[in-house]
């Protein structure tokens, strides 16, 4: 296993546990061949195809909307092994949580992955909204969402350190909450951060 510790959820079967670890540890190596530049899953339409008829993913990852964040290239993942929700800032609001709802008792998933990253364009207007004490129109819905970790790293932590700190904060609040849901009693969550420059999965357990 790779060099990280993680508890049992206290509701988790054996079963749904082995699951979830061999599942983030397949992501964890997906990540080692992507950062290496020898990624093992082209994603074409040959690849397309053999996925076509049924699908079983191995993960949910809940992410940003960023452009540059990748979830199946991130992971190098093949058709059908990744299901992904995205919402900027990775806030969970109803549409998101009633997807990975669907996604765990459809798709039964034994692992959420909620993955932060870097100079989040979201988690930036959150900020700036916080120390200018503005509200613009086009960003209110996002911005009151993530009011709470945006307010708490500027108290926390100095302005150069604020973004890195609000993200690792919306993840940590982000795999509580999903901890909490009754229906995810039996899935292991976990949240990790994205490295934009040099492509790395961090896992994220504490600030
Ligand atoms: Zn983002």
């Amino acid at each position: 296993m790779p060099d990280y510790y993680l508890d049992k959820q206290p509701g988790q079967t054996e079963q749904s546990w082995s699951e979830a670890e061999s599942s983030l540890q397949q992501l964890l190596e997906g990540n080692g061949r992507f950062r290496q530049g020898k990624p093992r899953f082209r994603r074409d339409i040959v690849a397309a195809q053999a996925a076509a008829p049924e699908q079983h993913p191995m993960a949910a990852v809940f992410t940003c909307v960023d452009s540059r964040v990748t979830a199946e290239s991130v992971f190098d993942c093949n058709f059908g092994q990744l299901a992904v929700v995205r919402t900027a800032g990775h806030v969970p609001d109803r549409a998101a949580l009633g997807s990975l709802d669907f996604i765990v008792a459809e798709l039964k998933v034994p692992l959420i992955v909620v993955l932060g990253h870097e100079r989040c364009g979201a988690i930036s207007a959150a900020l700036n909204a916080v120390s200018e004490d503005t509200h613009d129109p086009r960003t209110n819905y996002l911005v009151e969402q993530l009011w709470q970790p945006a307010s708490q790293a500027l108290e926390e932590t100095d302005p150069k350190k604020a973004a890195s700190h609000a993200m690792r904060l919306q993840v940590l609040r982000t795999i509580t909450d999903l901890k909490r849901r009754p229906a995810y009693a039996d899935i292991l969550v976990v949240g990790a951060g994205y490295d934009l420059d040099t492509g790395t999965v961090t896992l994220i357990d504490k600030l």
